[in-house]
């Protein structure tokens, strides 16, 4: 049984895992565990430019991110679980748990942050009750997100990036799951609001 299963390895995604990771090593997140699934394939950072986003070098790849961001997350917080190489079919609630099936396997997990981006492609079975067209983008693209408070979908499922609602900006993705997964750290202590800062 995992704690908190993040579907998606985008900038959603791999915010929320590496913010999560760099909580594990405190007292509180003692015995929880973490797993993302990296599927990129579909990542809207595939064919990104960067010049707009502060503290990454103008001319920058969404492609090189992609690769860079796992190998961070690789390295810095080995502890979170990558499962590679497969893509998510079902998200059903289990009333306790979540299953989470993908082409090749099935996981129990806790909570569940779903951050598989906006596009209106999305074929997960179990979610298609939360479906609604996109707030904030143009109505002629078609995008959807999953309605959701605070994103909170229900009980312990979780929405982060374009999907929860936000617009398309890299800052404000990776931000949505980052904020996610400071949420979860405040579920973890007991709702003591917790951030992981480093300090030099
Ligand atoms: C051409 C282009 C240029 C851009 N330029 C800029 C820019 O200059 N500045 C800027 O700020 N932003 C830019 N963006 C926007 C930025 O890339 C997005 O805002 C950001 O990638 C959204 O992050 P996300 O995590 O919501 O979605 P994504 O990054 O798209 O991540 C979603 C992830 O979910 C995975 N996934 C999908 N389905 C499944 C499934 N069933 N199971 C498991 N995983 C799944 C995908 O493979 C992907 O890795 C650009 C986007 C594009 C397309």
């Amino acid at each position: 049984m995992i704690d908190t299963l993040i579907i998606g390895g985008g900038a959603a995604g791999l915010s929320c895992a590496l913010v999560l990771g760099s909580g594990l090593k405190k007292p509180f997140a003692k015995d929880k565990t973490v797993a993302i699934i990296t599927h990129q394939k579909t990542s809207h950072l595939q064919n990104a430019l960067f010049n707009n986003v502060l503290g990454l070098e103008p001319g920058t790849l969404g492609a090189d991110l992609l690769e860079s961001g796992k190998e961070q997350l690789k390295d810095l917080y080995p502890e979170v679980l990558q499962i590679d190489k497969e893509k998510v079919t079902s998200v059903l609630n289990c009333d306790t748990y979540f299953e989470v099936t993908t082409n090749k396997n099935t996981y129990k997990s806790t909570r569940v942050v779903i951050a598989v981006g906006y596009t209106n492609l999305i074929s997960i079975k179990g979610i298609e009750g939360f479906i609604a067209p996109h707030p904030k983008a143009a109505i002629e693209k078609d995008r959807i997100w999953l309605k959701n408070t605070d994103n909170i979908i229900e009980n312990n499922l979780y929405v982060a990036g374009t999907l929860a609602g936000d617009r398309s900006q890299f800052a404000i993705a990776s931000g949505s799951g980052a904020k996610v997964a400071t949420d979860i750290l405040t579920l973890w202590n007991n709702g003591k609001h917790t951030k992981i800062h480093d300090k030099v």
